[in-house]
């Protein structure tokens, strides 16, 4: 039988996350693995840096409360249960809600990189919530 596969909870890179956030690999190690799977878990206020994808990133809320923005749209949250879609390249951020904590599900497809931007202002975090499409 094989041996069990598990990565540790590791606390996520300041560089590229404000505020206190942990981030566990779930699957995609394998070379041979075309998806990686992260659970990531963001405390109050805590959210990613500006980025973009070069493949498509799903998030799934697993807990709580999601706050995101894709570039040129506004602030919008999703609860557990809904999932969020960003489409390759476009510029996007999420985190918790404002004086929430949040966990998703992230699964990025065909394993491609990662741009990171700068950070997420609070003045762009604060801002008032559009309406979800
Ligand atoms: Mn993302």
């Amino acid at each position: 039988m094989p041996e069990e596969i598990v990565l540790p909870l590791l606390a996520a890179d300041p560089a590229t996350f404000t505020g206190t956030a942990f981030i566990r690999l779930l699957a995609g190690a394998e070379s041979e693995c075309r998806i990686k799977l992260y659970y990531v878990r963001f405390e109050r206020n805590a959210r990613t840096w500006w980025h973009a994808h070069e493949g498509v990133q799903i998030l799934t809320i697993s807990q709580g409360c999601c706050r995101y923005q894709r570039e040129s749209e506004p602030v919008r949250e999703a609860v557990a249960g809904e999932s969020v879609r960003f489409e390759p390249g476009v510029r996007h951020w999420h985190g918790a809600a404002e004086e929430q904590t949040a966990e998703h599900i992230a699964v990025n497809l065909e394993v491609r990189e990662t741009r990171w931007m700068e950070e997420v202002s609070d003045t762009d975090y604060r801002a008032i919530l559009g309406k979800t499409p």
